[in-house]
């Protein structure tokens, strides 16, 4: 006989459950209740399938038919989302934090800016950790933080070995959703294992194999921090693809953009280039990054201009019938997505850059 237990009585009847998706399996959400530590495997309601509401981990949702004893439930409602992310589908992330090492593998300037100004298209707030700092001496740490705060970052550093960061960068994750991304070898298994217990991530797993696995988009957990907080992890990946217009680039710059807050180009459409009286145009290190990454933006906004025609966008589907039919390409549907500018997009490259890798 099912019977209920003592202690969690008082949310049975009137009190409405709210918990968060923490994980999803097939048609299962794995529901963490707010109030009690306690876990239920939910369905989603058919009302909410009918609707097209979709639940992904990080939603707040109102649990019914609470099954105490089996720990079942069914999600009746979804809250209101602060942010939303498709891919991998996370809801209500407040902050992206990226994880580099200081060595092994030594730290890249280009490669860290790159992987900054992608986290900043996604429009979270973007938070830096640079672990191993007990592999490389404090002068280097001193020139990586001045180095830093010219770009207009704050780093935190970090080492697994002996602690260091480690009681800051908890505070900053505290009560938050927050989202891990950084190239493979740095450190983030062993610091996300660290801040959240039992989660036992494999440490110097190979990537290629994970990315078939737990890190796929289509399982996406996250991680519980014993003091409150989420993490969602994200796949190891070296290079990401920066989808951006090169009108907007500037942007993901702070240095670039307190130099347009302050004041302004000539020309309202300056790429900053060689146009005269342009403010962004000086004397700051990672301008070259900038106009590195443009001519990048500049090569692929060519490219989508030369897309294929809609008729040879097309592919010929075989139907049952043995009629041939015009169907869009997958491509096509990838440059649409691309093309709007929201704020997951960057994430979602972010996460298809694991999954082609
Ligand atoms: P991931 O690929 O980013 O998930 O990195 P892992 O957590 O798998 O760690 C890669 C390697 O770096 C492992 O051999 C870890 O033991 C090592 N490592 C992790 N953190 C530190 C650290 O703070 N200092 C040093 N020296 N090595 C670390
Ligand atoms: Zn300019």
């Amino acid at each position: 006989m099912k019977g209920k237990l003592p202690d969690i009585q008082s949310f049975e009847s009137s009190t409405p459950l709210v918990g968060t998706v923490l994980a999803v399996q097939a048609n299962f959400y794995r529901v963490r209740l707010e109030k009690a530590k306690h876990f239920f495997l939910c369905t989603r309601r058919s009302r909410l399938k009918k609707i097209g509401q979709q639940v992904m981990v990080g939603d707040r949702v109102l649990v019914e038919e609470p099954d105490w004893a089996d720990g079942r439930g069914a999600i009746a409602a979804v809250m209101p989302r602060q942010t939303q992310l498709d891919r991998p589908p996370v809801a209500n992330a407040e902050q992206i934090f990226l994880v580099f090492a200081l060595e092994e593998p030594t730290l890249d300037a280009l490669q860290l800016s790159r992987f900054l100004v992608k986290a900043e298209t996604i429009g979270l707030k973007v938070g830096l950790c640079l672990n191993k700092s007990d592999l490389v001496t404090t002068l280097t740490i001193q020139q990586w933080q001045q180095r830093l705060e010219e770009w207009g970052y704050q780093p935190l550093f970090l080492s697994i070995y002996n602690g260091t960061g480690l009681e800051q960068l908890r505070e900053q994750l505290h009560q938050k959703i927050s989202v891990f991304a950084g190239p493979s070898g740095v450190g983030k298994s062993s610091l996300i294992n660290l801040l959240a217990p039992g989660t036992n991530l494999r440490v110097g797993a190979v990537t290629r194999k994970l990315g078939r696995g737990r890190h796929t988009t289509r399982h996406v957990e996250l991680f519980e921090l014993p003091k409150g907080g989420l993490l969602a992890d994200t796949p190891g990946f070296n290079q990401p693809n920066l989808n951006c217009a090169p009108a907007d680039l500037s942007l993901y710059f702070p240095e670039a953009k307190q130099r347009l807050a302050t004041s302004s180009c000539q020309f309202s459409d300056c790429l900053h280039r060689d146009e005269p009286n342009c403010a962004v145009r000086g004397d700051w290190e990672r301008y070259e990054h900038y106009l590195n990454f443009l001519e990048d933006a500049i090569a692929q906004q060519e490219a989508l201009k030369q897309q294929p025609d809609a008729e040879s966008s097309m592919k010929l589907k075989i139907k049952g019938s043995g009629k041939h039919q015009y169907e869009p390409k997958l491509a096509t549907k990838k440059y649409r997505r691309r093309s709007r500018r929201s704020q997951h997009q960057a994430l979602e490259e972010l996460y298809q850059e694991a999954e082609e890798y």
